[in-house]
């Protein structure tokens, strides 16, 4: 039995972690779950999967839950995902969306725990920390996100196996047929509507603006330890093939799978071992298989994340947290779409160089936050 703690328990990659765990009920259950402030279905889940603690950051949420089976301990506050990486579980999911994933997956890796790592913000703002911790305490970190698993996989299940180039294909967001006058326009409303994958709306967003692949090419760096010339990223419409990984010999693997996040969510879980998920199977006469170049003139955000990873030590977290307030902002219809490619470069701008201690990382975060709320944005 894998005892699981489920950090963000409530968001689209937990709900289907959940879906894993009552799919196969003999093979894995749930130690602790934990989310922001959906108090309601989180209350849901606890009385569903009964773990021996529940956590919520938002403390007044918190207070809508009246009711907890017996054997339930409730945490909240700032600190309460802390509280979900217990000593109990064997692997901890982090799905939690955010720098916030930060902190509970380092202290997974100081408990010794599995690490099945969604929140790619991590990485790309602390993925110098994770990974080294994890290398010297001899923790498994395991990718999530469909082109991490995908290369995963490709590698034969390794971290730190050989390869010549990574390819990460990208599905383009919702707006890739588009011309830049016509995305200039675009209300987060239809950011939201991705042709190919349901996801939070967060990272939807980031489809959108391309902000996704330059976070998931950090992302890949840090986790195959590789320099970002051997990373590329390539749109490919259909999101049917995964990633690649190229070797010496030119030889290239890839996986393909149709796109549901249940099929790399699971396997965190399963492997080496594969278990049925009831995914739709790949049809390979339905269409064909495309690959076009990322176009940075309409997509620039893709180029800011590549530049502040090239810039190192504190700027992809400064990037990322930029990025975390610019969508926030357009979800709430505030600013428009290039808005958050010109909050990035300020941010960036503003960003004093630091070396990326947790300390300092926390620092820059908050920071980055400050200075966008306090900023005109209209004068950006
Ligand atoms: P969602 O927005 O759907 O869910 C986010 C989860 O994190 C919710 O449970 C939310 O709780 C919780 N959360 C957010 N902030 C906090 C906080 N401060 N403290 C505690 N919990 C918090 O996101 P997704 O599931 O889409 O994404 C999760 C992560 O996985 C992201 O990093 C994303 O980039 C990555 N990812 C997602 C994919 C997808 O298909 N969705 C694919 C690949 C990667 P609540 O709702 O209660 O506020
Ligand atoms: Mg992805």
């Amino acid at each position: 039995m894998v005892k699981i703690a489920l950090l963000g328990s409530t968001g689209s990659i937990g709900r289907q972690v959940l879906n894993v765990a009552r799919r196969y009920p003999e093979k894995y259950s749930v130690v602790s779950l934990a989310c922001g402030g959906n108090a309601e279905l989180l209350e849901r889940q606890i009385n569903e999967f009964k773990p021996k603690i529940a956590c919520i950051t938002d403390s007044s949420a918190a207070l809508k839950i009246r009711e907890l089976p017996s054997g339930v301990s409730l945490y909240s506050g700032e600190n309460a995902l802390l509280h979900a990486v217990t000593e109990e579980a064997d692997v901890v999911f982090v799905a939690v969306s955010g720098f916030c994933g930060l902190a509970p997956t380092l202290f997974a890796i100081e408990l010794g725990k599995t690490v099945a790592l969604a929140n790619k913000e991590t990485l790309v703002a602390g993925g110098e920390i994770v990974m080294k911790r994890a290398r010297e305490k001899g923790v498994r970190i395991i990718p999530v996100d469909s082109e991490h698993s995908a290369i995963f996989q490709c590698l034969g299940c390794r971290l730190d196996a050989e390869f010549e180039k990574l390819i990460i294909t990208a599905s383009g967001g919702a707006f890739r047929d588009l011309s830049k006058e016509e995305i200039a326009v675009k209300k987060a409303a239809d950011a939201l509507k991705h042709p190919n994958w349901n996801m939070g709306k967060k990272i939807t967003i980031d489809c959108a603006t391309l902000v996704n692949k330059g976070l998931e090419v950090i992302e890949a760096c840090r986790l195959y330890n590789a320099p970002l010339e051997k990373v590329e990223a390539v749109v490919h419409p259909e999101s049917v093939i995964h990633s690649m990984v190229e070797f010496k010999d030119g030889a290239v693997l890839a996986q393909l799978g149709t796109p549901s996040m249940e099929i790399p969510i699971q396997f965190a879980l399963s492997f080496p071992e594969r278990l049925e998920t009831g995914v739709k199977r790949v049809n390979f006469y339905e269409k064909p298989l495309t690959f076009k170049k990322i176009d940075t003139d309409r997509f620039p955000c893709f180029s800011l994340a590549l530049d502040a990873f090239k810039k190192g030590d504190n700027y992809p977290c400064a990037m990322s947290a930029a990025n975390e307030v610019a969508v926030e902002l357009y979800l709430e219809d505030k600013i428009g779409f290039y808005d958050i490619g010109k909050i990035i470069e300020y941010a960036l701008s503003k960003t004093e160089r630091l070396s990326p201690t947790v300390e300092n990382l926390v620092y820059t975060d908050k920071t980055v936050r400050r200075a966008i709320y306090s900023a005109d944005i209209s004068e950006l």
